[in-house]
């Protein structure tokens, strides 16, 4: 099997190339290399015969098109975004521009493409999405997002990738191209880009800084360990009903200060810190506005239906991280000096 997948240098999409690479597959790499890409995440594959690399934006048509009539792949997964809410706040027009006018270009060369080589039965079109598309929950933990819970997107990230999701559904209604789609939870684990919470939470605590947590740090996300995510896609990419969406999550809801404190004990126990214990360092800052206060998945769609379970637990897949970045500085203390990232985590004000 070809796969095309789009976002492969970032955090997700690098885990499902080297898992798809791992099942044998061939896979072809679209990705623009923004600020968020890492070539380096992929070292392990870059030189199999199985693997190729193109650098086009999904912003440009013409390059999408050329891309799909060279490589003709047999299924496309769809990751290129900009995936940071921060940043989003901060500059929308970007995420109109890629999660939006990207994903309608990427569906009009999936669809130009699926017709000229007449409609081929097993090609298959699989949007990667996020559960951020649903909104805020209640803190009933009863209360869970499910295939069928009506979409609210609160920020301009998840709004972006709401309409995303909505144009994938009406490209399957509208011109019958195959399509699958997920909606997945916080991932966290190996090459986590360091503007997100979890590295930026080892980072400085390896720095010695503040650990930044938002507002009172009571708000509640559901953590899915990487590898597990990528494992749940090329199941879905694969074997999902055409036209049909799955809730992937791990059952793991944490406040994001339980979460912080989590982190702080793994590393007291790996790194001992001489100055006193590393939750000395969490700091509250300035909440973010329109935080969503809880996500929790119920995944029961995908497992039921495909099988798929996470092979870690919450408690297995922090201390794998922890390690990781640990063993790993080559990886991240250059991009920490690239991009000077988690700047706006760490630099706003106490409360
Ligand atoms: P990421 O920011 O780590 O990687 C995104 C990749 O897309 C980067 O390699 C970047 O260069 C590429 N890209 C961005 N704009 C592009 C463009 N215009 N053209 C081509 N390539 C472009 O993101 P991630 O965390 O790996 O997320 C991947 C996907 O999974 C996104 O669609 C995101 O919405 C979704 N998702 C993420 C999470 C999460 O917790 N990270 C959870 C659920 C869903």
């Amino acid at each position: 099997m070809k796969i095309l997948v789009t976002g492969g240098a970032g955090f997700i999409g690098s885990a499902v190339i080297r898992l798809a690479m791992s099942h044998g597959h061939a896979v072809v790499n679209l990705d623009a290399l923004t600020y968020a890409a890492c070539l380096t995440n992929l070292a392990s594959v870059a030189d199999s015969s199985l693997y190729a690399f193109e650098q086009a934006d999904i912003r440009d048509q013409a390059a999408l098109d050329k891309v799909f009539s060279v490589h003709q792949p047999d299924i496309v997964m769809h990751l290129a975004a900009e995936s940071h809410v921060d940043r989003s706040i901060d500059s929308p027009g970007y995420f109109i521009e890629t999660n939006i006018t990207g994903t309608f270009n990427m569906l009009e060369a999936a669809r130009k493409y699926w017709v000229e080589f007449g409609k081929p039965e097993n090609f298959r079109f699989h949007h990667i999405s996020t559960d951020e598309v649903f909104g805020s929950l209640p803190s009933d933990p009863a209360v869970l997002f499910t295939e069928d819970t009506p979409y609210d997107p609160r920020s301009p990230y998840s709004a972006s990738k709401a309409a995303s999701d909505h144009l994938v559904r009406a490209w399957h209604a509208t011109y019958g191209l195959p399509v699958v789609l997920s909606n997945c939870s916080n991932n966290y684990g190996p090459y986590h880009f360091p503007e997100k919470l979890i590295p930026v939470v080892i980072l400085n605590a390896l720095a010695g800084i503040a650990l930044p947590i938002y507002g009172d740090g009571s708000n509640i996300r559901d953590w899915l360990y990487v590898e597990d995510h990528a494992d749940a896609l090329l199941l879905v990419a694969t074997r999902g009903a055409l036209g049909r969406s799955y809730n992937i999550g791990g059952e793991n809801e944490r406040t994001n200060l339980q979460l912080v404190q989590n982190l702080c004990a793994i590393l007291d126990r790996l790194r001992p810190r001489e100055a006193g214990n590393y939750a000395d360092l969490i700091t509250f800052v300035t909440d973010r506005p329109g935080h969503d206060a809880r996500y929790a998945i119920n995944p029961s769609r995908i497992r039921e239906e495909l099988g798929w379970r996470p092979s870690v637990t919450i408690e297995e897949g922090l201390e794998l991280t922890v390690r990781w970045y640990l063993e790993n500085e080559d990886w991240w203390s250059p991009l920490l000096a690239r991009n000077g990232v988690g700047k706006r985590l760490g630099t706003d004000k106490k409360v």
